[in-house]
């Protein structure tokens, strides 16, 4: 199906089409703006092309299309290796950069998008291409007010937008706060899946007790968060000499499992560390002492 391109609409440069600028393009299509894309892999562009797409013969005339340039590449040494030979287009443009990354390398990338004439917007998008053109989505954008305020509405049609600030790192920031969640959490599920397929207890099985200690978590947070604004962690519910003996009981039991016992082991560690510190007492919130003065 092609698209037909609104004139109200204002029109797209889209650079990089994985899975997610493929999405993004599709979404921007659909929702009636005109958009050119490159990639560096050209034919990634044919399918897109079909649907309505204008196809850049060169990264300097993606730039030249469009205002708007919407990034999306496996992390910001890719935006170098594209961009990098093509600084002379950058002047006038706004880079929406959607390729995840470290806030440093966003605060940089920032100052060297300005050194060039361009604006750089930072974003993290907290959905899979699937979540792209969906309501209820979310990006995280940081970077210049004026710049976010004024392409907002356009940027809208990949995902909701949530303006974290003007330090351009904060997007990056908050997008790998998720990221330490989400790998955290995945990881100790794969881990727990591995510990009961050694027990012949399938994935499926398990499937129902997975989400209800996943969905037991928010309680947790809401919990304790205000007593870590409040930098208290008292041992009234919880203390860490109990947590470590829970988790050591984890450590044995995926030992006599024959499975890999270094992540409950990584846990483990961390909680000794708190012991040794004096906290068996206290909640193990406390273990954010621990976080914060690594032992050296
Ligand atoms: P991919 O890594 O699959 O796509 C990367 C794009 O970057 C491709 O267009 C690729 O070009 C290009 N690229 C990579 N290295 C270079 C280079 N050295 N020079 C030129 N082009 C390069 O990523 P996705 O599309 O999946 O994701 C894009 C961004 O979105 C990433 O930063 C990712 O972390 C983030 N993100 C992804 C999510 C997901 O579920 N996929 C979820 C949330 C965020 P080529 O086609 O030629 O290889």
């Amino acid at each position: 199906m092609s698209f037909q391109a609104s004139q109200d609409k204002q029109a797209v440069t889209v650079i990089g089409l994985g899975p997610m600028g493929t999405a993004m393009t599709e979404a921007f299509l659909a929702a009636g703006h005109r958009v050119t894309v490159w990639n560096r892999t050209a034919a990634k562009a044919d399918a897109l092309v079909a649907k309505g797409a204008e196809r850049a013969a060169t990264v300097e005339e993606a730039l030249a299309a469009n205002e708007l340039v919407v990034l999306s590449l496996t992390d910001y040494d890719a935006m170098y290796a594209i961009l990098g030979p093509a600084t002379a287009a950058l002047s006038g443009r706004v880079l929406v950069n959607l390729s995840s990354d470290t806030p440093a390398r966003a605060r940089e990338a920032a100052a060297w998008a300005e050194s060039h004439g361009a604006r750089h917007l930072t974003g993290g998008v907290q959905v899979p291409p699937s979540g792209i053109g969906s309501p209820g989505s979310s990006t995280f954008y940081s970077g210049p007010r004026d710049v976010f305020e004024a392409h907002r509405h356009t940027l809208q049609v990949l995902t909701g937008t949530d303006f974290r600030g003007t330090d351009p790192g904060l997007a990056a920031l908050y997008y790998q706060l998720m990221m330490d969640v989400f790998w955290t959490t995945m990881t100790g599920y794969l881990h727990a899946v591995t510990v009961a397929d050694a027990h012949g207890i399938t994935a499926e099985e398990f499937l129902p007790y997975a989400s209800s200690i996943v969905a037991s978590v928010p309680n947790f947070l809401t919990f304790y968060t205000p007593r870590i604004d409040a930098g208290r962690h008292d041992g009234d519910v919880d203390n860490l000499a109990m947590g470590a003996a829970s988790v050591d009981h984890v450590v044995h039991t995926t030992e006599d499992a024959g499975v890999d016992s270094s992540l409950p082991t990584a846990v483990l560690e961390i909680f000794h560390r708190g012991l040794d510190r004096g906290h068996a007492g206290d909640s193990f919130t406390s273990l954010i002492g621990t976080f914060r003065k690594p032992v050296a």
